[in-house]
């Protein structure tokens, strides 16, 4: 069977002030107590090189990042900038960006590779919206593994790449997916991962979790069959919440 190392992963959203910088280095120290799994804080640009100053643990990331290589794209932020700051991975695909900002499977992808020609690792989510999900379990695995497939960047390997599975209703909501969900989930992504990147990549490629993880669930859904970390939003922004999901890994 394959060995995948389990990534604990902490996604700031728009939170955090200079003040929170206290937090990234008490998450530090708990990556440092656990050098049998990786530790990664997605912060909002604008801590992430003061957070990269202070982590030797934990590596630190972005939360998204553009396409472009650069140019008049105002507002947002390129891969060279991001790796300049300090930050070692980025996030792609996010619901609240595919939501908001009408990000396509295709911009996805195209994220992810120039992510990757800069460096840097990514962590790509999909998920399902509750309107899908109340169509059943098979209808809900097909969109998700359509959504991973057209959002698989050129070149896809799990040396770079992992994948989030983050069911729209359960981020932020308090509603945990239940543990045989997840299982079910997952193992149709793997197959998907399987089939689409062959047998030795689509078993390495790390399949997280995201969606209300807590220290009260964290131990149950990371033990759970092809679980190989959790995405966490709400409960990574203290190392006092964070600490127990870490503790769980
Ligand atoms: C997330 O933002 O990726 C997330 C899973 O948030 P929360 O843990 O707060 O549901």
């Amino acid at each position: 069977m394959t060995q995948r190392r389990k990534l604990i992963a902490g996604n700031w959203k728009m939170n955090g002030l200079a003040a929170q910088l206290e937090d990234v280095s008490a998450i530090d120290a708990l990556a440092r107590g656990r050098g049998d799994i990786d530790v990664v804080l997605f912060v909002p640009a604008t801590l992430i090189a003061p957070a990269a100053a202070r982590a030797k643990h934990a590596a630190i990331g972005a939360q998204d990042v553009h396409q472009a290589e650069s140019g008049a794209f105002t507002g947002n932020l390129s891969a060279a900038m991001l790796v300049e700051a300090g930050a070692k991975g980025t996030i792609v695909g996010h619901s609240e960006r595919r939501q908001y900002q009408q990000e396509t499977s295709a911009d996805v992808a195209a994220k992810a590779v120039r992510a990757h020609a800069h460096g840097l690792s990514v962590v790509l989510c999909v998920g399902e919206t509750l309107d899908t999900r109340e169509q059943g379990d098979d209808v809900a695995h097909a969109f998700v593994s359509d959504q991973l497939v057209a959002s698989l960047p050129e070149g896809a390997d799990a040396a770079w790449l992992t994948i989030a599975y983050e069911p729209v209703w359960a981020i932020g909501t308090g509603k945990v997916a239940s543990p045989s969900q997840v299982e079910a989930m997952h193992a149709a992504l793997r197959a998907t991962l399987v089939k689409t990147l062959g047998d030795a990549n689509g078993n390495a490629m790390r399949i997280l979790y995201g969606g209300s993880v807590s220290g009260d669930n964290a131990a149950e859904l990371l033990h759970t069959a092809n679980v190989d970390g959790a995405l966490v939003g709400g409960a990574s922004l203290t190392a006092a919440k964070f600490g127990p999901i870490v503790e769980a890994a």
